[in-house]
């Protein structure tokens, strides 16, 4: 989620002419001998997106009943399953977004918000689509059943959470939404929040991560949810690299040696994960990429070629921000353009090994083994005092023991 969406949505659902006007002429396209291969790829790999926000869209759109939703016809929006179906993708993570609320949340994060709420009916959303739409999608919370839907036909619909604000401050709401089948949770959105500092304001609150935020990420490391650093600050980032035990995950984010935008990824903290497994998801919405009105095709090419020169071809992914933000690069406009942003890397002398990883296996790879991770951990912690307390933060006085009154 791109927040200028949110600020401007509700007043212009219905209306045409959403798209930026382009001066310039098209980018240019993979020859079609390329496109052939990267369509016959895609067959056999098609795209696992790591961030579109459906869920906004189709509160917007619907309220909290999907009844009458137009899903399998054409919405408003870059998503809808027509569009799927000609962009080749076979699952997304569908983020339950919720802004953030530093007013209300005051000084210690600790007034009540309606985020818990909120956050749980965009969940109750993405299960709906599901229930509306058995014969097209199909919930995954696992690698095994993302492939058992594509073998059925069904995209599959993760669901991540974006901001940590989402959990109301409490690490049994982290353990209930796993339960719901939530894969990863970004640390921050464009607040900072109880445990870790965003990449927005750039005034820091903890310095990165804070106890609770280190307690949070060692929970999600035991429950086998993804930390995704999408928007945190990079002191935040540098510390969970340091601090967890699964794979680095990024859902939606790209280079800022490449473009110089608060939510890109500083030079030095890609490199640090240079030595060790992670993925990240390059988003293409035009603000981060080379600027509105500027960004095309070319410029996320930049961006996954110079991660990829950095990391390695195997932990670049893709993470576009679909239905969460206005204006995307150009050549990139709606889910139907995957297609084209792979040929491309195969005429640049990717692999089709390399250009699957990108698809979709990279992704598959890294939630594969931090689920490992978490079954590795509640392993050990068998017969063990293992669950984090929520002491660390001090505004939880209302769950400190005290003896019973005499
Ligand atoms: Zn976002």
């Amino acid at each position: 989620m791109h927040l200028p969406l949110l600020h401007t949505l509700a007043s212009l659902l219905g209306c045409s002419g959403l798209y930026a006007t382009w001066k310039s002429p098209p980018p240019p396209e993979a020859s079609s001998t390329y496109q052939q291969r990267a369509d016959a790829l895609l067959s056999k790999y098609p795209v696992l997106d790591g961030h579109w926000d459906l869920p906004i869209v189709a509160r917007f759109l619907a309220g909290d009943n999907l009844a009458n939703f137009t899903y399998q016809d054409h919405l408003w929006g870059q998503v809808d399953i027509p569009r799927i179906k000609k962009g080749r993708v076979g699952g997304f993570w569908s983020a339950a977004y919720v802004g953030c609320n530093s007013s209300k949340e005051g000084p210690n994060f600790d007034g009540p918000t309606d985020e818990v709420r909120d956050t749980l009916e965009q969940i109750d959303l993405t299960r709906q689509l599901a229930a509306y739409f058995p014969r097209d999608v199909g919930l995954a919370t696992t690698p095994a059943e993302h492939r058992r839907n594509l073998a059925d036909g069904k995209v599959s619909h993760w669901i991540g959470i974006e901001g940590a604000h989402s959990l109301g401050n409490s690490l049994a709401t982290l353990r209930m939404y796993a339960e719901l089948g939530v894969t990863y949770v970004t640390v921050t959105h464009y607040c900072h929040n109880v445990f870790a500092d965003s990449c927005s304001p750039p005034e820091p609150r903890h310095g990165g991560l804070s106890d609770f935020g280190r307690r949070l990420i060692i929970e999600m490391n035991r429950l086998g949810v993804a930390a995704d650093l999408s928007h945190t600050s990079a002191a935040t980032q540098r510390q969970v690299i340091e601090l967890s035990a699964a794979p680095i995950f990024y859902s939606h984010s790209g280079a800022k040696s490449v473009y110089n935008h608060v939510r890109n990824i500083e030079e030095d903290v890609l490199r640090s994960l240079r030595n060790r497994d992670a993925v990240i998801g390059i988003p293409f919405v035009a603000d981060f990429v080379r600027g509105s009105g500027n960004s095309t095709i070319d410029d996320v090419l930049e961006h996954i070629e110079h991660i990829a020169s950095v990391i390695g071809r195997n932990k670049v992914a893709l993470g576009s921000d679909y239905d969460g933000s206005f204006e995307f690069a150009r050549g990139l406009e709606d889910v139907t353009t995957y297609p084209k942003l792979l040929a491309r890397l195969l005429e640049r002398g990717w692999s089709e090994e390399e250009v699957a990883g990108l698809a979709s296996e990279n992704f598959l790879r890294v939630v594969e083994k931090t689920q490992q991770v978490g079954r590795d951990l509640r392993g050990k912690g068998r017969g063990k005092k293992l669950l984090p307390d929520m002491k660390a933060w001090e505004g939880r006085k209302d769950l400190i023991p005290k003896s019973p009154p005499s």
